[in-house]
């Protein structure tokens, strides 16, 4: 599980992100929603650990991962990364690349490499490499390489927004099916509405660095805290 209590960050003097706290469970997912510039992404990459906080602390399954003078290095935190162009190793075949993150040798790993095949759908393309498949197909395989070392969290930082509109839902559905078989803690980012309705079991409202309302989807679109998260949720599609 996850849990950041009062994270912020500067930058040259101007405050991005401002005492955001978050708590996120084993197999639910979290939709950190808002408009472009509110935070979305630097409150991610603090958890990450590839930026860090000028206060604040985050803790994965109870241990303390980062405060201001303790810092676990990324690669130790049991945290999984999606982000936007998280391209596919291109030399690598599909096999390789889901495998990349696991430890030991060839014939240890392919048990788990084929079971995350499997569960993304495209165990027949074992042996492929990614140009030879379509953009979907691309991203279920980042999604099962990122499963691969059963991280603890999942951070998703716009992760459809490359794909075809047409698409989009289906890739949404398959990829809930298959964090939600993992029991991973997930943290979404999104500036889509819709996208959060349509995933969240919990939404944080972001605007201007902070959150300004967390709960329920159904709750937050039928009472949403004022004028500006009412606006927000209007354009919904
Ligand atoms: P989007 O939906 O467009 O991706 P976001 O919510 O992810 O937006 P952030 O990328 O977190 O927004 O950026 C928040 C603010 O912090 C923006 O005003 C951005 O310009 C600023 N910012 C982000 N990173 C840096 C940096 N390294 N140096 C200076 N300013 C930064
Ligand atoms: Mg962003």
């Amino acid at each position: 599980r996850l849990e950041i209590r009062n994270i912020r960050r500067r930058f040259q003097g101007r405050e991005v992100v401002s005492d955001v706290s978050l708590k996120v469970m084993p197999g639910q997912v979290t939709c950190l929603l808002g408009p472009s510039g509110c935070g979305k992404s630097t409150t991610l990459r603090i958890i990450a650990g590839v930026d860090m906080q000028d206060a604040g602390e985050i803790y994965v399954d109870g241990q303390l991962v980062c405060d201001t003078v303790y810092r676990v290095p990324p690669e130790s935190r049991s945290i999984g990364l999606m982000f936007q162009d998280f391209a596919l190793f291109p030399h690598l075949s599909v096999s390789e690349n889901v495998g990349f993150g696991l430890k030991g040798h060839k014939s240890d790993k392919k048990p788990r490499i084929e079971e995350l095949l499997d569960k993304v759908g495209l165990l027949p393309a074992y042996d492929k490499y990614p140009h030879e498949l379509s953009g979907g197909e691309q991203q279920r395989i980042a999604l099962a390489r990122a499963l691969a070392p059963r991280p603890s969290i999942m951070l998703m930082d716009e992760p459809f927004s490359g794909l075809d509109e047409r698409l989009k839902d289906d890739i949404r559905d398959s990829t809930l099916d298959v964090l939600k078989a993992e029991n991973t803690a997930v943290l979404l980012v999104t500036h889509e509405p819709h996208e959060a309705m349509r995933m969240a079991d919990e939404i944080a409202l972001m605007r201007d660095g902070r959150i300004v309302q967390q709960g329920a989807p159904y709750n937050i679109y039928n009472a949403p805290t004022d004028r500006k998260a009412a606006a927000f949720f209007s354009d919904i599609n």
